[in-house]
């Protein structure tokens, strides 16, 4: 069986990977690199790393599996009948099975201005490698988003000498992880640590310069002078081929259990599929539906069965980690705050069950809440001793 995988990134060379020796697997990336380790892009664009450091997959390693890999190689068309893939350089690949993995996209925000050199999105090696050359001159950066990856972006910048200001619509960040205390808290250490400036709630509307950026104009009224501009404003699944084929699309590429699209010669995986309704945005739950894939074309067997996905904030020295529902409006939150130690936890309970949990200077037992919500164990006896973890759970 012939499987062509489409996208090399962590789903896809996951995928590759597990099928090399049971099929003759073709992997092809579009992007330039060998397969990297996406998640690590900040340690390239703080200058902790080179980019060869994150390459995951080698030449000889791939070529050891057996997996025919392809780098530079942007699939354009599917024709599902023939079995052919047709690249931008108007190659036709055939093949019997093909996998899906084409992740997902920087959305860029239609501003005035967004279109300006010195205006990057943060998603791929080359994205981190013209940030970088245009941050090599120091000077100022502000980055549109206070997200998990603004914040990641910025404290990366800030590391390179950069002075950095954060513009973020809510009034904290990581909103989608944290509630508003510990949003606060993470800020105010971001700004003590690492210099970061925050702008909130601030909304961005435009772009301003001539030949290049030179600042960013907010809706109040206010600006923020600027050298480049990051915007890490969220991602979108990359569709466009899955729908130009004519499979089933709503968000992402719908997929069953067992990951097959529309049609079941086609499977997708990582963060262009969706399941049940759901996209995902990390790495963990695009890996294990690759494994599912995987399992399915060798004829194994297995179901993929989403795990409430946990989000930690790679800022060293800042500890924050959160699982599950944050704040939903119809659980009951017990809270641990010991402001001297640096330390918080909010933990939400819906019918005597942790549904969500949020760590803030000390994510030690992040496991123990993990396994809980993903369990739905009843934590009802021992609710009192919830807040302070594993140790204290069966404590008299
Ligand atoms: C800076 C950064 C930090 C992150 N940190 C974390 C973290 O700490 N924890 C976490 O869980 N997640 C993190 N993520 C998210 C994580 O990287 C993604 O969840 C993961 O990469 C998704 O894997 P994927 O294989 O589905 O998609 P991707 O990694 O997006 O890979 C898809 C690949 O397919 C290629 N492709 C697209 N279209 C085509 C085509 N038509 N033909 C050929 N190739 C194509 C793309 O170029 C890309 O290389 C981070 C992301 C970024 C950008």
């Amino acid at each position: 069986m012939r499987v062509l995988v489409i996208g090399a990134g962590p789903a896809g060379t996951r995928c590759a990977e597990r099928l090399a020796g049971r099929a003759a697997v073709t992997l092809v990336g579009a992007e330039a690199a060998l397969p990297y380790d996406r998640v690590a892009l900040g340690r390239v664009l703080s200058g902790e790393a080179g980019s060869a450091a994150l390459i995951t997959h080698d030449a000889r390693r791939l070529r050891d599996l057996g997996i025919r890999y392809r780098a530079a190689t942007r699939i354009v068309a599917l024709d599902r009948d023939a079995g052919l893939a047709r690249t931008a350089k108007g190659e036709a690949i055939s093949f019997d099975r093909a996998v899906i993995a084409t992740g997902s996209e920087a959305v860029r925000l239609k501003l005035p201005g967004a279109d300006l050199p010195g205006v990057f999105v943060y998603r791929s090696m080359a994205d981190v490698q013209a940030i970088r050359r245009a941050a090599a001159g120091g000077g100022r950066a502000a980055v549109i988003g206070g997200g998990l990856l603004g914040l990641e972006a910025a404290a990366a910048l800030s590391a390179t000498g950069m002075r950095v200001t954060v513009v973020h619509p809510l009034g904290w960040p990581m909103e989608r992880q944290l509630d508003p205390a510990a949003g606060a808290l993470l800020a105010r250490q971001l700004g003590a640590t690492r210099g970061l400036r925050f702008a909130m709630p601030a909304v961005t509307e435009a772009i301003e310069g001539e030949a290049h950026v030179t600042g960013v104009r907010l809706a109040d009224g206010g600006r923020i002078d600027c050298d480049l501009v990051v915007m890490a404003v969220g991602v979108r699944p990359a569709v466009a081929l899955a729908r130009e084929a004519g499979l089933t699309v709503a968000r992402g590429i719908v997929v069953d259990d067992v990951m097959r699209s529309s049609d079941p010669r086609i499977l997708a995986i990582g963060e262009c599929a969706e399941h049940r309704g759901q996209v995902c945005g990390l790495v963990a739950p695009a890996r294990a539906m690759a494994e599912v894939a995987a399992a399915t074309l060798v004829g194994d067997g297995a179901r993929y069965a989403p795990r409430p996905d946990p989000a930690a904030l790679k800022v060293s020295g800042i500890a924050v980690w959160s699982a599950g529902e944050v704040a939903p409006p119809d659980a009951e939150a017990v809270l641990l705050s010991d402001e001297e130690a640096g330390r918080y936890r909010r933990l939400w309970l819906r019918q005597g069950r942790l549904v969500g949990a949020l760590l803030y200077g000390d994510t030690g037992d992040a496991p123990f809440y993990l396994d809980l919500i993903a369990s739905g164990r009843e934590v009802a006896p021992f609710r009192a001793r919830l807040p302070f973890g594993a140790a204290y759970r069966d404590a008299a």
